[in-house]
């Protein structure tokens, strides 16, 4: 959390105010969040940004420079936002980044995170490209079906762990592989390469309904998160089974939610989740 839809969110919501500004301004108060070997509040001053985009989890600010283009890469952890007024920010103490931009309406933005998890990188772009790959698997919403189903078959283990490993595929986090797995029907210990392949096309189709009407609503607003307007997400309301343990399951089988504990908790119908 932060997942897809909620950078989705913030990317949508930031993207008009900040292509074509120009950043005049960048003051960071907390230098353990940033991983970058450069000056930095100079190597962005007076660069216009270009593009704004979303890899996995992460925000990327794209500026253009005097001779090349430098991206500030963003990830937002378990409780990041950006904001446009400091007096949307739950604690104001945990600003991290202010960033001053020109020729827009919106004149300045706040990165705000008071777990400290998220970080931010500051990369020419061929540092980009390395980190990407280095972290990044397909796009949880722009890969194929074929491409995939192939990715599925080729888990040898626990499905859950796997949708959550960003780099077999990015953006899903443990709130929308619970829902997920839900949706398609699937027992978060199943395991990819025993799925029959009419599961896995359930599996494909749930994974894009869950993230894009996820999208729809917002996002989910679960610690603390909220447009960069302030604006609540509404998809917490739609949850089927993230922390739902011991409700009825939604899909009237008589079952409760069970809950599995490990690292990142599982919820699950017992009845409704199958591991084939
Ligand atoms: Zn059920």
């Amino acid at each position: 959390m932060p997942e897809l839809p909620e950078v989705e969110i913030i990317r949508r919501s930031l993207e008009g105010r900040v292509r074509g500004a120009t950043i005049a301004g960048l003051h960071i108060h907390r230098d353990d969040i940033v991983r970058a070997g450069r000056p930095i509040a100079e190597w962005f001053l007076q660069t216009t940004i270009i593009r704004l985009s979303r890899r996995g989890k992460c925000l990327v600010f794209s500026c253009q420079g005097p001779d090349e283009t430098r991206h500030i890469v963003s990830e937002l952890g378990m409780t990041g936002l950006w904001l446009y007024d400091k007096t949307l920010a739950p604690s104001p103490q945990h600003i991290h980044v202010d960033l001053l931009l020109s020729g827009t309406s919106s004149q300045q933005l706040y990165y705000w995170n008071p777990r400290r998890f998220g970080r931010i990188w500051f990369l020419h772009t061929q540092e980009l490209d390395a980190f990407c790959q280095r972290r990044f698997g397909p796009e949880a919403l722009e890969i194929k079906e074929s491409d995939f189903v192939a990715l599925i078959k080729g888990c040898r283990g626990r499905l859950k762990p796997f949708l959550l490993d960003q780099h077999r595929i990015a953006g899903i986090g443990n709130i929308y592989a619970n829902e997920i797995l839900f949706r398609a029907g699937v027992h978060p210990h199943a395991h990819g390469n025993r799925l029959l392949n009419s599961t896995c096309h359930r599996l494909f189709q749930a994974t894009h309904q869950v993230l894009q009407e996820s999208i729809t609503a917002g996002g989910s607003s679960i610690r603390d998160f909220r447009a960069p307007d302030g604006t609540l997400g509404q998809f917490q309301n739609s949850h089927q089974v993230y922390q739902k343990e011991g409700h009825p399951c939604p899909r009237g089988c008589d079952s409760a939610i069970k809950r599995l504990s490990g690292d990142r908790s599982s919820f699950f119908c017992p009845s409704c989740q199958r591991k084939r």
